[in-house]
């Protein structure tokens, strides 16, 4: 791929970095550093007008939006719940992929009078109580959900599960399923449009290595 137009990608740390290392390098990008162990914010790539700019999963919507990166990898969950004013969304990468649930203790009714659920992901949350005809109160919180139903902060909550190890650890069950969680490419509505040739090519390259993987599997 011949990357002239300058290109800024935007990607959190940790499991979705790592996932999407190998779909960079199916576009022949690859980074001069580790962010795991570099403090830089801003990763050059091999390619000097490529740049990856690591933050925290929640934000990298907002600096897609803002046109602060042009296109960026966010999971479903983060996405649902930043409502994608200003993106576009044209493709699932199939990976950090994971279950949004609601779960609670071994037993816990999922119809009580005023349930109250705490959770990360509260619009997604109330979507799924309000289709169920349930009110709920919701309980925002911003990590560590699983505490919540331990010291009486909450009935149930909603979270992420992968293997349901964290929620084994702290007593808890997956109790009803809300959404099948993955991550998506990102691309800034403008951007789109003003960096058309080498974001449709870079999509076409992602697609077609999701393809390939997709028919492996
Ligand atoms: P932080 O851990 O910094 O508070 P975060 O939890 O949003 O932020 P990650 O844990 O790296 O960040 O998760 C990033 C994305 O990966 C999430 O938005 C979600 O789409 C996906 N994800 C989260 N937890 C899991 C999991 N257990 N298994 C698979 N994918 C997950
Ligand atoms: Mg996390």
């Amino acid at each position: 791929m011949q990357f002239t137009t300058p290109l800024r990608i935007a990607l959190s740390k940790g499991r979705i970095f790592e996932q999407t290392l190998p779909l960079l390098a199916a576009a022949g990008i690859t980074p001069l550093e580790d962010p795991e162990s570099s403090r830089k914010l801003i990763l050059e790539t091999n390619h000097p007008t490529v740049q990856l700019v690591m933050i925290r999963a929640t934000d990298v919507p907002t600096y897609v939006q803002w046109a602060a990166a042009d296109i960026g990898i966010a999971g479903k969950d983060v996405l649902v719940e930043h409502g994608g004013a200003g993106l576009y969304e044209p493709l699932d990468l199939a990976i950090a992929r994971c279950r949004m649930m609601v779960a609670g203790p071994p037993g816990a009714s999922l119809n009580g009078e005023r349930l109250r659920i705490a959770t990360k992901y509260v619009r997604a949350a109330s979507d799924h109580f309000a289709s169920k005809g349930q009110q709920v109160e919701i309980i925002k919180l911003y990590g560590s959900m699983e505490l919540a139903p331990l010291v009486g902060l909450a009935d149930l909550i909603v979270d992420l599960v992968e293997s349901g190890g964290t929620l084994k650890a702290n007593g808890l069950i997956p109790l009803e399923w809300i959404a099948d969680i993955s991550s998506r490419l990102i691309i800034n509505k403008a951007a789109w449009k003003i960096k058309h040739s080498v974001i449709a090519e870079f999509l076409a390259i992602l697609r077609a290595s999701v393809e390939s993987r997709s028919a492996e599997r």
